[in-house]
Parts: C-alpha cells; sequence; structure tokens
C-alpha cells in the first residue's frame, strides 16, 4: 500500500473534499490548492489545538495577526531580498535546493589546481577573464545562471545530497511576491506579501513590548499564511507557495536563560503536541541536526521534527535558535532600538529567540497520512474524535418511515445544539453505506435511530474504530459525545 499511498490519498482528498487542486475550473494554477468542505474543518481544528496549547494554555505567550502585505524594508533587514534572490538549482532526484554558486564552490574546493586550470580552459562560452577568477580563487562570483549552468554540466557536479546528477536549470529566483500598491503602476516593490510569519513578530515587537505587561522569557506567536515563489514537486500540501505557518518567537535574556535548556524543553513540547494532542504515532518521528552548511548563517542551532510521509521522511517542524539577529537587524535598518528593560536591574536587553516553526499544511497532511487505514474494503481514517471535520453523523433507520425520520431529526437538531463541533445527517442508502461513507471522512460516532427508539428512547451508536455499537439514552447521548470529543 505505502508505495501508491500517496495517490490513494490525494484521490481520497478530491472525492470526499479535503483538498481540490486550486482554480480547476480554470485548468489551475501550479502548487495552489483549496481545502474542500471537510478539509476546512479539520484544518481548522488543528489550528485552534495548536493555539489552545500554545497560547491560551500559557501565561508566557501572547497572539499576533500581523498583516500579509508588508513594507519591502522588512525583507531586506530580514536577508530575504538578498537571500530569496540567488541563483538556484534543485535535485530532481531528492529535491534538494541548492545555491549554485555553493554547489560548484565545494565541488572545486575538491579537484586539484592542474586538472581545475586544464577544465576550465576549455568553457569557451565563459569569458576569458572569469575563467581566470575561477581557476585562482575557485570562486564563481560574477557568473550568470547560465555561465553557473555550464560548470554544472561540464563537471557533471553531482548532489551532495543523493549523490545523483540530475539537476533542473540554475535560475535567478527571488522567492517573494511584490504587491503593486496604489493605482500607479511601476510602483512594484514597496511591499511584499509577506515570506513568513517571523518577521511579523520581530517588527511589532516594541508595540508587543509597549502595550502588553510581557516579561522575559515570554513569546508571541502567529499562525497565518505565508508565500514564496518557488518551483515545487508536487506532493499534495506538502509544499505550495502559498502555505500557512504556525510560528513562535520564544525570547529571552541569554545572561539569565540557558538556551541549551529552552530548546531542549521547546523540542520536548513538539513532540508532545504531535502525540499526545494531535494523536500521531510516535514511530514516524525523528530529530535531525542541520549540518553547519546547512543552517542559517545567524542561526547556532538548528533541528528538525521530521515525519515520515508516504514519500519519506521530511520537515514538519523547525526549531532554530535565531539569537538576537533579527531584533538587531530591525534596529538597523529601522534606526529604531528594539530592546527590553530587565526589571530586576534596569538594563536594556536585546533578547536572543528561539523559533519553533511549524507549517499547519503539513500538519494537516501528516495528520491524515498517518489516520489512513485500510481495513478489507473500509476505507477508514482513525484521526483523534478531536480533530474529525464531523463529530457526529445521525441516520434514521428507513427513511420512509417518517415517525422514524421525525425523532431522528429532533436527535440531530438536539446534537447540533449541544455539541461542539459538526454534527451530520445522511439518509441516504443502506445503514452500511452510511456507515463506509462517515468511515472515509474520520467521522468517529454515527447514531441510528430505529423502531426501538420510539419504544424506549435509545439510540445505537456506532465506534468508527472498532465498528461495536452500544445503545445509549437519548438524553445522554451529548454527554457520551462530547467527553469523547475534547
Ligand atoms: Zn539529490
Amino acid at each position: 500500500m505505502s508505495e501508491n499511498k500517496m495517490d490513494m490519498l490525494q484521490a481520497l482528498f478530491k472525492r470526499r473534499g479535503f483538498v481540490y487542486p486550486g482554480s480547476e475550473l480554470y485548468g489551475g494554477v501550479a502548487n495552489t490548492y483549496d481545502y474542500g468542505p471537510v478539509g476546512t474543518e479539520l484544518l481548522r481544528n488543528i489550528k485552534n489545538l495548536w493555539w489552545k496549547v500554545f497560547v491560551q494554555k500559557r501565561d508566557d505567550i501572547v497572539g499576533l495577526d500581523a498583516s500579509l502585505i508588508s513594507h519591502h524594508k522588512i525583507w531586506e533587514a530580514s536577508g530575504h531580498v538578498a537571500g530569496f534572490a540567488d541563483a538556484l538549482v534543485d535535485c530532481k532526484s531528492c529535491r534538494t535546493r541548492i545555491r549554485a554558486d555553493h554547489l560548484i564552490e565545494d565541488y572545486l574546493e575538491k579537484i586539484d589546481e592542474q586538472r581545475l586550470k586544464n577544465e576550465i580552459a576549455e568553457l569557451h562560452l565563459i569569458d576569458h577573464e572569469k575563467r581566470n577568477i575561477i581557476v585562482s580563487t575557485k570562486k564563481v562570483e560574477g557568473l550568470s545562471p547560465k555561465e553557473m549552468e555550464i560548470v554544472v554540466q561540464h563537471f557533471k557536479i553531482p548532489c551532495p545530497n543523493c549523490a545523483e546528477f540530475n539537476w533542473t536549470v540554475v535560475r535567478k529566483f527571488n522567492q517573494l511576491f511584490p504587491v503593486q500598491l496604489g493605482i500607479v503602476e511601476g510602483e512594484q516593490g514597496s511591499a511584499y506579501l509577506r515570506g513568513e510569519t517571523a518577521q511579523g513578530i520581530f517588527v511589532d515587537f516594541d508595540n508587543i513590548v509597549n502595550s502588553n505587561r510581557v516579561r522575559l522569557p515570554f513569546g508571541v506567536a502567529q499562525i497565518g499564511k505565508s508565500f514564496r515563489n518557488e518551483i515545487t514537486l508536487g506532493n499534495s500540501v506538502f509544499r505550495t507557495i502559498e502555505f500557512e505557518q504556525g510560528e513562535i518567537e520564544y525570547f529571552f535574556n541569554p545572561e539569565k536563560n540557558d538556551w541549551k535548556k529552552l530548546f531542549d524543553d521547546w523540542k520536548d513540547l513538539m513532540w508532545k503536541f504531535i502525540t499526545d494532542d494531535l494523536g500521531v504515532r510516535s514511530e514516524n518521528l525523528r530529530w535531525r541536526e542541520h549540518s553547519d552548511e546547512e543552517r542559517s548563517f545567524y542561526s547556532k542551532k538548528t533541528e528538525d521534527l521530521e515525519y515520515n510521509f508516504p514519500f519519506g521522511f521530511k520537515e514538519l517542524w523547525g526549531l532554530a535558535y535565531r539569537t538576537d539577529y533579527d531584533l538587531k537587524q530591525h534596529s538597523t535598518y529601522s534606526g529604531k532600538e528594539l530592546a527590553i528593560v530587565d526589571p530586576e536591574t534596569f538594563e536594556k536587553v536585546v533578547p536572543h529567540v528561539i523559533e519553533p516553526a511549524v507549517g499547519i499544511n503539513r500538519l494537516f497532511l501528516m495528520i491524515l497520512s498517518d489516520a489512513y487505514h485500510e481495513d478489507g474494503e473500509r476505507v477508514v481514517l482513525k484521526l483523534s474524535p478531536r480533530l474529525a471535520p464531523y463529530k457526529v453523523a445521525v441516520f434514521p433507520l428507513l427513511k420512509n418511515k417518517p415517525e422514524l425520520v421525525e425523532k431522528a431529526k429532533e436527535v440531530y437538531v438536539h446534537l447540533k445544539d449541544s455539541i461542539g463541533g459538526v454534527v451530520v445527517w445522511d439518509d441516504r442508502g443502506n445503514i452500511g453505506k452510511r456507515y463506509l461513507s462517515q468511515d472515509e471522512i474520520g467521522t468517529p460516532f454515527c447514531v441510528t435511530v430505529d423502531f426501538d427508539t420510539l419504544e424506549n428512547d435509545t439510540v445505537t451508536i456506532r465506534d468508527r474504530d472498532t465498528a461495536n455499537q452500544e445503545r445509549v439514552q437519548v438524553d445522554k447521548l451529548s454527554e457520551y459525545i462530547t467527553k469523547k470529543i475534547i
């Protein structure tokens, strides 16, 4: 099953309304997706749970909802304007994306002088002066993407990750989406759609400190869309140009808090959220530490919590110690000092941050992948009841018996009013088919109103995972279900 699990999942997504290709009516826009009615409920449940655990239940974390459209200087300060405009190349085998200059320079370091000289001399499409620079410095500064492409092809430079030689073309790429503001053309570049939610938190640091009673250490959390104009390679909502992030910047005084301890505490919290709150099996999770080359230059340590997706272990949730880099950058670019006064020493502190950053859409894909089970003919999504899009389905045993339908409607309305979550009605086909239909979207409970209900006011409630049925008093139903979905 595992090799085509992704196909099965994507077929289910479309068939049952989890995810549709974006703009499909007009032929689609690559790497965009729409969440259907069932998917929207799941996505919302994930976000609400994340928010509850990391903001509402904590004393030391506050929320923020910053604008998607943001000043170009934010992205210059953050390094995204320069960093996102590098010449990049993607490995088509393992999907590693790498800066072409790094790929080439790392390779040239390893080959001997004489061979380098001879081989570079053959690259007539690159002008003489540039070739001399390459040979003497082993650097490719000043080469165009096309020229870097020539070098990569000539040396058949393998992928440092998977050792294959299977690159896309080298291309210059600014991943930020410019926004044209106002009605005058040609003012592009004055604003961008945000490339990550984190920067909004740094930019609002002073506002938050001045308008809230926050004290170090404290966190600011945000859930929202970010945009990166990149070439992605399928796998449904795993990587898309528009995506939703759940980010926390956890600010602390490095003189008073040991970053290693905070880092490890966050690792525990993240792991626990996935296993305990989302109910995902821990055997499909692992930590992976970034190598020195892979890590951003300002980060002292980065680890990814990875999940074993149908296409392999991939990043789900990054944890990075970003030091005071971002606040200092914004201080420099804005000319305004971003710091907080320590209430004990009255000293100004530029806090350091630890950043747990999760892809909400990846949580969504992970949860569905983990919940997907085939049980003979039956497809069952064994979702945690608290995440399930629909909590209960109510059926009249027969739809042509008005007294059953009437009683079932009564139960349905009662549950809709008393349960926190979606209750659905289904009277199509036979009971067996209705069960199968609810199993496929992970509805944890199905309630059937039958002739006994009319006699003794009990209904059958059927459990999705075990298919066991029990009879429950109608007036106890809401309590029975509520206990299991909270
Ligand atoms: Zn590769």
